[in-house]
């Protein structure tokens, strides 16, 4: 076959240009886009202009990829621990130095703001910090004399090709979770990233070249379910790292179980915050208002429901709907930052309004009504107004399925058992948390929470990166969370070696096989 190799889609500007640019794939050190391929628009959700189109990969370029992918492995997993690490810290520095740049595409093609985008490139240059530090990572172990003259040791190998499919939310911090990490120990990354922001891997597939990482050992491959498909079932793809929604997580789980393939498969959320009466009710108010409504309500992390304690609905209720009337809800990218920029498209949008439909059909009260927004100057944007619902039964799909937008729920119970009991009742167990000045009560919590993520008078508890990510239930499928020690586990496969080498002095000719003992 033969690819045509384009220049990189660098105009990130909010008009669409004539004739929009391509967003290709990166092969063998190239941005490459077929003539004539399948492409799905790309828009900037603040203007609901496109602004782009990508490439969706076909079996030719699926195969190439692969094909790149493996002969890219093999070169960089002879190279030296010290070799590796030097292209590693390169990373990190040009990632520090030019995250602006990122931020900037992050925020066209996703909507969030620019600050919200700067801080989802901090927390993944954590894992690329973490990952310079891979030697002692990734080090086996060694018993001597584990029976009389017998030694064993374990060693620690890369596994080959590993693919990576992430969401739409985090188009570069969620990437950044496996990738620096999957590298250092010496594979090759394929990334399919959402096909709704697909520039930040393009960015970053950059970055790695100037890195001085050999062709071949980053690749993005970008597409829909037919790229996703190509990497389960083929034979070269030795583990997949998936982050999206909870039925896809599931099937990925499945399908790559069939091809004996490692996988990790993080999928939705529904997370609750539970404030107890003894609780500072002006910093939860400021918390949840954050943990809600940040980024749009478009993070995995994001508090979802309220769970008021023992009589402190009514006065909570009216703090955060009068913190709701000082958000700024606009363009992610205009100087003036405002608090939330848009929901990534307009069938999102649709989506989330149908979810504060079916809570009101079910008898909530809609406390502020966040439908039917629109910001001015941006008539065509995908917006959405925060949203506060009371007294939402817990029945209601809009209580039990993941909304993903700027819509935050109250729910009252009486006790701290039944609070506990409601978070534990959940399909899903991302992340949780407590807001008490009580610590024997944040530890019972922390103790019987089924969930994998849990906070103590913090809402959003994102395990730094030295820890692990991930939740537990329909939150991930697999045994293996992503970046820390799992990281490293995962990404490597282990040999133990049991040596028995016979002493010199116990020669027969007693020539101590030539060495002068
Ligand atoms: P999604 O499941 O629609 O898509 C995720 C990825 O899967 C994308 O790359 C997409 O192209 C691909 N995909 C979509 N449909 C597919 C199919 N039928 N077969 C194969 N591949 C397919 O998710 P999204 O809308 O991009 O992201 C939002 C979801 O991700 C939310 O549910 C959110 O909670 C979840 N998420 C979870 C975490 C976590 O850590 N648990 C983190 C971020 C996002």
């Amino acid at each position: 076959m033969t690819i045509a190799q384009t220049t990189a889609h660098t105009d990130f500007s909010e008009q669409a240009p004539e004739g929009v640019p391509v967003v290709g794939h990166w092969i063998d050190g190239a941005v490459v886009a077929p003539a004539g391929g399948h492409t799905a628009p790309v828009f900037n959700p603040a203007t609901g202009q496109v602004t782009a189109s990508v490439a969706l990969a076909d079996d030719d370029v699926i195969a190439a990829a692969l094909a790149s992918a493996a002969a890219g492995q093999r070169v960089w997993g002879g190279y030296s621990i010290a070799k590796r690490q030097a292209v590693l810290f390169a990373f990190r520095e040009l990632l520090s130095a030019r995250r602006g740049e990122l931020a900037a595409i992050i925020s066209a093609e996703h909507g969030k703001v620019l600050s919200d985008a700067a801080g989802e490139i901090a927390r993944g240059l954590e894992v690329v910090e973490l990952a310079c530090g891979f030697p002692a990572l990734v080090q086996g172990g060694y018993s001597e004399n584990a029976s009389t003259g017998i030694d064993v040791y374990t060693l620690k190998q890369p596994l080959g090709v590993t693919a990576i499919i992430s969401p739409f939310n985090f188009p570069a911090m969620v990437p950044l979770w496996f990738f620096p990490v999957a590298i250092a120990a010496g594979n090759s990354v394929i990334l399919k990233p959402s096909e709704k922001d697909p520039s930040a891997a393009l960015w970053m597939a950059r970055l790695w070249q100037e890195a001085g990482l050999p062709d071949g050992v980053f690749t993005v491959l970008q597409g829909d379910k037919q790229a996703v498909d190509g990497l389960l079932e083929s034979p070269v793809v030795q583990s997949v790292s998936f982050v999206g929604s909870t039925p896809i997580a599931q099937n990925i789980y499945e399908a790559a179980a069939k091809t004996s393939k490692r996988v990790q498969a993080l999928g939705g959320a529904k997370n609750h915050m539970m404030v107890l009466p003894d609780a500072d009710l002006d910093l939860v108010a400021d918390q949840a208002v954050n943990a809600g409504y940040g980024a749009a309500g478009e993070r995995c992390m994001a508090v979802s429901v309220v769970i008021a304690v023992g009589g402190v609905a009514d006065t909570l209720q009216a703090k955060i709907a009068d913190r709701i009337g000082r958000l700024r809800v606009g363009n992610g990218r205009d100087v003036a930052e405002p608090d939330l920029g848009p929901l990534i498209s307009a069938a999102h949008r649709d989506k989330v309004a149908s979810y504060v439909d079916i809570a009101e059909a079910d008898g909530a009260d809609i406390v502020v009504d966040g439908r039917g927004f629109t910001v001015d100057g941006h008539e065509d944007g995908f917006f959405f107004g925060p949203t506060l619902i009371d007294n939402i039964p817990t029945t209601s799909r809009a209580y039990t399925e993941e909304i993903f937008g700027p819509v935050l729920s109250i729910v009252r119970v009486d006790t701290f058992d039944e609070g506990v009991d409601l978070i534990n009742s959940g399909v899903f167990g991302n992340g949780t948390a407590i807001f008490t000045n009580d610590g024997g009560a944040a530890r019972r919590f922390q103790s019987e929470i089924q969930v994998g993520m849990i906070g103590i008078n913090v809402p959003i508890p994102v395990p730094v990166a030295y820890h692990s990510f991930g939740g537990w239930k329909n939150s991930l499928f697999g045994d293996a969370k992503a970046y820390g020690r799992h990281g490293f586990d995962f990404f490597t496969r282990e040999k133990a070696i049991t040596t028995r080498w016979i002493d010199p002095a116990t020669r027969d000719d007693n020539t101590h096989g030539g060495i002068n003992l």
